[in-house]
């Protein structure tokens, strides 16, 4: 039995891997144990804690010895995060910044949430590695040929992503840090309402709060009868594990970060072949602007199987090959198997029952505009709730949760959330589509700019992007924006501003822009747009 950190208790069980108690220590008694820890400002911890009060035996998650401890005031706090990903910091640092105290419960080693490791971060900085290692946007000027590095392989894209997430890890630890918001390691789960309790490999420790925000994200769903082996048949979250890029790769889902993750590799020259039970894809975007992505994912190899239903996906021994079976009887092979059909949420961990709150079947939770569950003092905020689930709107999600709980005012204009698709193309899009105009029987006009016709876009090589305005054809009021192609996820951000402020389309009539530039493409659109009238 382990036995070095020293704490001061009441009274102390300590049991052993089957749960029977051993000993108990009377009030007190300066006892010895590895598994006490209390918080400090990083994520490492001292071995004091005083004036704790221990009632309960508990075996910790690898059965060790365990001691459990009832709260002091010095684990009391008003508010207590879990997750430290987008949606927890900023909740946690906005709370801290209204002078509360405030814990962050994180079960990983190191913070930072999907976002961070497994999700935007690092496949936004593959993305960047694979534009400029493959010389993609330089080919219109160098030839179909050319790339910046022959036999791009994953050390290559690996290497950049670990020094963006190291970096980012930083930032993100000084910022609670400095914001004096005390972060814990281990599992979360309620006990009671208001008690927490931190289950790591060294114990655990009991916390109180008034309050609670659970940020606590989410994970790839998986389907029993897919046999993820994280080699040749993988999910999103371990595609930074890969040992080398497979040549052919089957997509099965064609969402977001299945449509990501295909264009990137079909970038790389990889032959992948995309399947989805839906007819359609992105079903929220710009049609026009979808039917240019397809296209160009066309262009770099991409076939597309939409509305077929997998019904198994299985290893080829004798090929040795990765296969999914369709409904519809083809059979497609190839290297590796990215499976990308949504993801599950990690509400299941956390005890809900002792609180009474229910989850839906993908163990999203459900809240209002505030960000309040049913239970009053318990907010849920990030991907564990749901669409439009980014780490942008996870942010600004958990901020306003926090300002609601310390009764601070705050909201997010629905109509005004930017979406950014990074594909190869991307998209961005705020504001109403067309579709939706049109179900909701909304006249409009569009205005287009083609990256073509701009001197920047021939400058970047990108001659297949487009800007679309939507806009009312008599007030001249913005209603959209809709991009494909280079740096579509920045520019957006004008239009938005735009619609921000309820402005017309003569604003960019008569702005000077910046020349060269893509944002010149506003300018553009709206001289299309109005000429139309
Ligand atoms: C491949 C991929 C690409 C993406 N690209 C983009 C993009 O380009 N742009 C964008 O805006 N969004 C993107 N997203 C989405 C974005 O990553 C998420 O929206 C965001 O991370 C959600 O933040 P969150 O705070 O809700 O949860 P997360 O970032 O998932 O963090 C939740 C944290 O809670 C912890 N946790 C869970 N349960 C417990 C528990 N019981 N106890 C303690 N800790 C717990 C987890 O360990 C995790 O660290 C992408 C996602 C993926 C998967």
């Amino acid at each position: 039995m382990a036995a070095s950190a020293f704490l001061y208790a009441h009274k102390v069980w300590v049991h052993s891997s089957n749960s029977e108690i051993l000993y108990q220590i009377s009030s007190n008694v300066r006892a010895t144990h590895s598994h006490f820890r209390s918080p400090r400002n990083d994520d490492s911890f001292d071995a004091s804690i005083s004036q704790a009060s221990i009632h309960q035996p508990l075996t910790n998650s690898t059965g060790d010895y365990c001691v459990a401890m009832e709260p002091s005031s010095n684990n009391s706090y008003d508010l207590i995060v879990v997750g430290s990903g987008p949606a927890g910091q900023k909740a946690a640092i906005c709370a801290a910044k209204l002078r509360k105290k405030v814990a962050v419960i994180e079960r990983k080693r190191t913070i930072g949430g999907v976002c961070v490791h497994t999700g935007t971060i690092p496949s936004k900085t593959f993305r960047e590695a694979i534009l400029y290692l493959s010389g993609l946007r330089q080919r219109a000027f160098y030839g179909r040929g050319y790339a910046l590095k022959e036999n791009i392989c994953m050390p290559d894209l690996i290497f950049r992503s670990d020094a963006v997430m190291a970096r980012e890890i930083e930032v993100i630890k000084a910022q609670l840090r400095r914001n004096r918001v005390t972060v814990f390691e281990g599992n979360a789960r309620f006990l009671d309402p208001h008690t927490m309790e931190v289950a790591s490999d060294d114990g655990f420790t009991m916390l109180r709060a008034n309050n609670f925000v659970i940020a606590c994200g989410t994970r790839p769903a998986h389907d029993a009868q897919i046999p993820i082996d994280g080699k040749r048949i993988f999910d999103s979250d371990q595609v930074h594990d890969l040992q080398e890029l497979p040549r052919e790769l089957i997509v099965v889902g064609a969402g977001i970060i299945g449509l990501e993750y295909a264009s990137m590799f079909a970038a790389l020259g990889v032959k992948v072949t995309l399947l989805d039970q839906r007819p359609t894809l992105l079903d929220f975007a710009d049609r026009e602007i979808v039917e240019s992505l397809c296209f160009q994912l066309r262009q770099l190899g991409t076939v597309f199987r939409l509305g077929e239903k997998v019904v198994s996906v299985g290893f080829d021994e004798q090929r040795d090959r990765v296969f999914a079976s369709l409904e519809s009887g083809k059979k497609v092979h190839a290297a590796g198997l990215l499976y990308a059909v949504g993801r599950q949420a990690n509400s299941d961990q956390l005890n809900l029952e002792a609180v009474a709150l229910v989850p839906d079947g993908r163990g999203k939770l459900i809240v209002d505009e505030n960000f309040q569950t049913a239970i009053p003092h318990i907010y849920a905020a990030g991907d564990v709730i749901g669409f439009p689930a980014l780490a942008s709107t996870s942010m600004e999600q958990g901020r306003l949760a926090s300002c609601h709980i310390f009764g601070v005012s705050g909201n997010i204009p629905p109509n005004l959330i930017p979406y950014g698709v990074y594909t190869i193309p991307e998209i961005s899009m705020v504001g109403a589509t067309e579709e939706q105009l049109t179900r909701d029987k909304i006249g409009y006009e569009t205005g287009i700019a083609r990256y073509a016709e701009l001197a920047k876009g021939q400058m970047l090589g990108d001659d297949q992007g487009f800007l679309k305005l939507i806009f009312d054809p008599d007030s001249l009021k913005l209603l959209g924006v809709h991009i494909i192609g280079d740096r579509a996820s920045e520019i957006v951000h004008i239009g938005q501003a735009v619609l921000a402020l309820g402005g017309t389309i003569e604003y960019f009539r008569d702005t000077v822009f910046n020349y060269p530039t893509l944002a010149e493409a506003f300018k553009v659109a709206a001289l299309d747009g109005l000429n139309k009238l």
